[in-house]
């Protein structure tokens, strides 16, 4: 087991809060990333959370729509999504399961809720793909929820690993990403706490959706406070030590490999030059995907 006292810790050097918008055909969400606030934390490029049980948020859904050069992400914590590409690979995202699509050179999709009522309540998050990734084929990893392994620590620590290995040796199901990414969800009990390293390439930040969790800092001056709906972007550092702060505490924790390569990015479309986007525009226009 990594043991915190001996290595850096990464500190919040910042936290905020969601911006109400609405993206789709009229889908009411939370952007988190992908801001005016936090326009991306390479290689991520946009965190949404969708959480609503009023259908008139959710069920215009998100009809057919392009991407190209970068992979979406798709982690339901309870309702059902039905996908459906132009390539012939459809199916539906149901409560606790992932969908991993690497856009690639290009998709079209369509994303509905294959619910009429009751909640709809998960996250998109966006990864960029390097540069020599881009014009991959599309590719899905999918995996329900009793595919993703669930480790119980001692003392109300519960980690769903989505991506990624944990200390404990416990690894996701989705594999082969070059962004190297560890995507955990991880539940806290009161007073519990998740002491996890993670890779020094890698930025990180957590978002919290249920409770309040405390951040400890590198300098010794006590716990950063994050409550739920706000999103903490870690600094450098070889771990972090996190306290459960409420009752129940559930947040994901996500570190990604840094690209470093420049972004251009329009809509639904992420490439490394704004030739290239409007390039993407262009072929999408004349049915290229
Ligand atoms: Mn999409």
């Amino acid at each position: 087991m990594w043991d915190p006292k001996q290595k850096g810790l990464r500190s919040v050097v910042r936290t905020l809060k969601g911006v109400a918008t609405s993206d789709g055909a009229g889908v009411a969400l939370t952007r988190v990333i992908g801001s005016p606030e936090l326009d991306m934390l390479d290689p991520f490029l946009l965190l949404d959370e969708f959480r609503s049980d009023e259908p008139g948020d959710y069920i215009a859904g998100f009809p057919d729509h392009p991407h190209r050069g970068f992979e979406t992400v798709t982690y339901l914590l309870a309702g059902r999504m039905r996908h459906e590409d132009n390539q012939g690979h459809a199916g539906v995202i149901e409560t606790g399961g992932i969908q991993w699509m690497t856009a690639g050179r290009g998709i079209v999709h369509s994303e509905m809720p294959e619910q009429e009522d009751g909640l709809l309540w998960g996250f998109q998050l966006w990864v960029n793909l390097p540069a020599d990734e881009k014009w991959v084929a599309p590719g899905y990893q999918e995996y329900p929820a009793a595919a993703i392994p669930r480790e119980q620590r001692d003392e109300g620590v519960v980690i769903r690993v989505i991506a990624g290995e944990t200390s404990l040796g416990n690894a996701g199901p989705v594999t082969g990403v070059s962004t190297q990414p560890q995507y955990l969800d991880v539940t806290l009990g009161n007073g519990a706490t998740l002491a996890e390293p993670l890779a020094l390439s890698h930025n990180a930040f957590l978002y919290v959706f249920e409770g309040a969790v405390g951040v400890r800092s590198d300098q010794g001056d006590g716990d950063a406070k994050v409550d739920a709906g706000s999103l903490a972007v870690l600094g450098t550092g070889e771990g972090v030590l996190i306290s459960g702060a409420g009752a129940n505490n559930r947040f994901l924790l996500v570190a990604g490999k840094q690209l470093k390569e420049p972004v251009a990015r329009a809509g639904p479309f992420v490439m490394n030059t704004r030739q290239e986007v409007m390039d993407a525009f262009q072929d999408f226009r004349e049915g290229r995907f």
